[in-house]
Order: C-alpha cells, then structure tokens, then sequence
C-alpha cells in the first residue's frame, strides 16, 4: 500500500425536507403508507405539469452558500432519459448542464493534522426516484418487485466533491462534516438509515508522487459512515493488489455487500451521453436576482466552522472540546444552555465529552439531540458544587437514572437518600471508630506514608455508604492526627 496514494470523490444526495415534493403538492414524509402521497405530476401521467417548488431553490442555494459555492443566476432543468420501473416518468428531472451552485469548498478537521480543504465540484437540484420493493435475497433471484411512489418527486440534491480526498479516513470525516453543516442549515435531516442522505464513492488508486490519475471505480450502496469507511478500505487493498499484478482496473460500478464485507463489480460505467439529456420544455429556466441569492445568504445560520471558532475564543476551551460540541447543531445548542445556568464552560464540557456523550452513544448512533433538559445538568452541577453530593455519586448514580425517566436530580438525590454528608458531628465518631480500628495504618500515616490518607478517607465513606463528603472527611482526619 505504501506506493500508492488514493484518489477519492464523493457524490452525496441528500433529500430536502420541504413539506411537499418539488413539482407538486404532494407531503413528504417519511413512512406513510405506500402510494399514498402520490398524483398525476410526480407520477407523469400525461396531461399533467410540473410547477417548481420555491423552497428546494432556496434550500440548494443555501446548501451551496454553505459550501463556499457559486452561485448561478440563471439556470434551467435538464431530462436525465432512462427507463426503470421506479422512473414513472421515464426521465429524471435534473441538472447536468447548469447546475445552481459550482467551485465551492469544505474545510474539514483531521484533528493532528490540522484541517483540510476538499473542493465542492457542484450542488444540483433534481427529484428523486420511486422506491422499489425486490421480493427475494437479491435483485436477480426475486420473484417479483414492488413499487412505493411516494418518494417520487421528493426534492433532492446532489452534491459532487473534486477527487481531493486521499483516504477512507478523509472520507468519512468529510461525510460527517457534511452531513453536519446540512443539518445545521436545516434542509435536510440527514438520515442515513431512512435513506435521506446517501453516498457514492469513486476511487482509484495512482504510484506515490503521480501527478495524474488512475482509472476509477465507483461504490454503491453505501447506508452508513462506517460502511463508507470500511468499503474504500477494501476497495483500496483491492486495486492495489490489481495493480501490483500488472493488470488494469476496470471503469465500473461495484457494489458494497455489508455482511461480507466485500465489493463486488455490478455494471461497466455507463456514460453520460446514454442518458440523452436536453433541457425540459414544461419548466421555465430560473433566473435569481442577486439581491434574492444575498438573502439567502443573510439567512443562513452560525456554520459548524465559526461556532467553534466562537466556542475557542468565547468561551476559552481548547479545540478538541470546541469541535467535539459543535459537531452537531443539538450538542452545541445543549452546551450554551447549560453554560447560561452554570457558568463554567470547561467544566460543562467535560460533562458533556465524557458521561453524557457515552451514555448517548450507547443509545443510538444516529440521534443528534441529548435526550436531558439543559436545566437539569445546571442543577446536577449545582448540587455538586454545593456539596450536596459528590462527583462519583453524581456520575455513577443521579447522571443514569435523569436518563432513565427524566427525574429532576433534586428529586433523585432525595428519593435515594444521597445527600452528602457534610455535618461534622455526624461524621466525627464514624471517623474516631476508623482510626481506632485501624492503629497500624494511622502508625503509618504518623510515620509519614501520607498515601494511606486514601484508605482511611474511603473507610469513612464505606461505613457511610458513600454518602460522606470526602474532602471534609480528608480535613477531619489530617487535624484528628495532628493532635
Ligand atoms: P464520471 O465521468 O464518472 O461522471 P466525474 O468527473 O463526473 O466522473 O466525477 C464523479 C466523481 O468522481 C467526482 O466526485 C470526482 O471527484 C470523482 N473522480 C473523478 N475522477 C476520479 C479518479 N480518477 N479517481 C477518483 N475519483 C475520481
Ligand atoms: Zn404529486
Ligand atoms: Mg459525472
């Protein structure tokens, strides 16, 4: 592998989430039973006509100004012609010769090795696809095939990266940095696993200081980060042993096949000229004023990028906990509240990067929110701060169970009888009994093994059943032996 170099771009849709579908009126959400958010348009019945939807405009201008793109100001609609049973229409509405946004870029963070710049190629519109139903294991041993149309005429996007990415790390950062700024932005949900965002990858591999590329082949099927990741690992190793063999890679589509972990060559690249495309005569070009495209602009909400750039300097944590919080619009959202109760970023974000986060992977990889109230970690840190309970109580005890049935932590530590102990007088024959059952240790301590202070503190606790407070008992003890 050391002698070559991956050369990688990825084509990514993503679906809009505008209430109806891009030539009709038609809802869009996700779920419903099949067919029934389908009519005359985005079935292409004859007779029936396609009237643009204003906000996946303005949702792919918006995707572009994101990405740093251009912006065209006039731009029209080109019929992809192919058949297929999901294509009632037989043509895919799209945008191969003037795409509405070009010439954009994403920075995106390599942690160490700083952040690195992946050029947007383009950002189109166009409508998505039918889904079909493959009764049987694969497409080819199924009996038959079912069709849902409601995802027809969905609005879509298709967004193309310039071949800069050079590893399937890259990748799939650059996916999640993606994914990350379209939710940000708010046109789209992202989900992989309803199929809302979806990934091509093309990959070839050229020798170590080669200035031109090799042949390609493009991956299909790609439903997840890790599967974007692991399928150009593999496909990697594979043109590398091509290559090494004196053969050629072939120009074609593979398919990922997650179980075996391998790809698998589908079909030899079909080229653009198969589809025949010409501009549709039933919708008229888009012509945006300028002053409409500064709008957009204006509209757009603080980027990934700037708020943790904000998160640095505004609140002084360090890079890796201002990119870890801004990684999603939910988290970043989380943290500022928190911190307008309980004004200790750092302390807020060590919260957050440590037992919130795991407890929230462990749920579900794919939920953005953090499932707690912002007022509720104010008050968990409070009581923390107050001496009430201490941070292993909290972490170990109050933390899972405000998960489990979003109990207030006041109401927890009630329930359980947490409260710390921090009254003297209770604590001072518990401690007198500790030193007197153990004089060794406490000739130890006087003999100057300060370390066995930790033995004697956690015997407190013990006989407490944790609930001592332990810098108090610790204090006790070291004035207890002076004497
Ligand atoms: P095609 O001719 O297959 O349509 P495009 O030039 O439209 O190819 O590029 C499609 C995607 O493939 C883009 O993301 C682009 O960055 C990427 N790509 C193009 N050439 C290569 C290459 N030699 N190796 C890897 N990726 C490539
Ligand atoms: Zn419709
Ligand atoms: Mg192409």
């Amino acid at each position: 592998m050391h002698d070559f170099e991956a050369v990688i771009g990825l084509e990514i849709h993503v679906e809009l989430s505008t209430a109806s579908k891009i030539f009709c009126s038609c809802p869009t959400t996700f779920g419903a039973e099949v067919n029934t958010q389908c009519c005359p348009v985005c079935l292409g019945l004859p007779g029936s006509l396609p009237a643009m939807n204003r906000k996946a405009v303005e949702y792919t201008v918006k995707t572009g100004l994101a990405l740093n793109c251009r912006i065209a100001q006039h731009t029209w609609f080109d019929r992809k012609n192919y058949f297929y049973p999901d294509l009632p229409k037989a043509y895919q509405v799209s945008q191969q010769d003037a795409p509405l946004c070009t010439g954009g870029c994403l920075e995106i963070p390599m942690g160490e090795k700083g952040t690195k710049k992946v050029g947007i190629n383009r950002v189109h519109l166009e409508e998505e696809v039918g889904k079909s139903l493959h009764a049987g294991e694969t497409i080819i041993d199924a009996v038959y095939s079912l069709l849902d149309y409601n995802r027809a005429g969905i609005p879509l996007i298709e967004i193309v990266t310039e071949p800069d990415i050079r590893s399937a790390e890259e990748a799939q950062v650059f996916l999640e940095s993606l994914r990350n700024i379209v939710r940000y932005i708010e046109v789209s949900d992202c989900k992989m696993q309803e199929g809302s965002l979806r990934c091509d990858a093309n990959i070839s591999l050229r020798p170590k200081g080669s200035t031109v590329f090799g042949t390609k082949t493009e991956i299909k099927n790609l439903n997840s980060f890790r599967a974007v990741r692991r399928a150009l690992e593999y496909e990697i190793k594979r043109q590398a042993g091509v290559l090494k063999d004196g053969l050629a890679v072939e120009a074609e589509t593979r398919h990922w096949d997650e179980q075996k972990g391998i790809t698998i060559a589908m079909r030899s690249k079909e080229h653009a000229s198969y589809y025949r495309c010409f501009a549709d005569p039933n919708l008229v070009p888009l012509d945006l004023a300028a002053e409409w495209i500064g709008q957009m602009e204006a509209e757009l909400p603080e980027l990934p990028g700037a708020r943790r750039q904000r998160f640095i300097d505004g609140y002084g944590l360090p890079e890796y906990d201002a990119q870890v919080l801004t990684s999603s619009k939910e988290m970043a959202d989380f943290f500022e509240e928190v911190v307008k109760g309980y004004n200790d970023p750092k302390t807020v974000s060590n919260w957050i990067m440590t037992d919130i986060l795991r407890h929230v992977k462990d749920q579900d990889e794919e939920t953005e929110g953090i499932p707690l109230a912002p007022a509720s970690l104010v008050e968990l840190l409070q009581l923390i701060e107050q001496g009430t309970i201490n941070r292993n109580q909290a972490k170990e005890i109050v933390l899972p169970e405000m998960f489990e049935d979003g109990k207030s932590p006041r109401q927890i530590v009630k329930e359980k009888g947490l409260e710390q102990i921090s009254d003297t007088s209770q604590l001072e024959g518990v401690i007198a009994s500790v030193l007197e059952a153990n004089p060794d240790v406490v000739q130890d301590y006087l003999g100057g093994r300060e370390k066995v202070m930790g033995f004697l503190v956690g015997q407190v606790l013990k006989e407490t059943k944790g609930k001592a407070n332990p810098r108090l008992v610790n204090e006790m003890i070291r004035e207890k032996l002076k004497q």
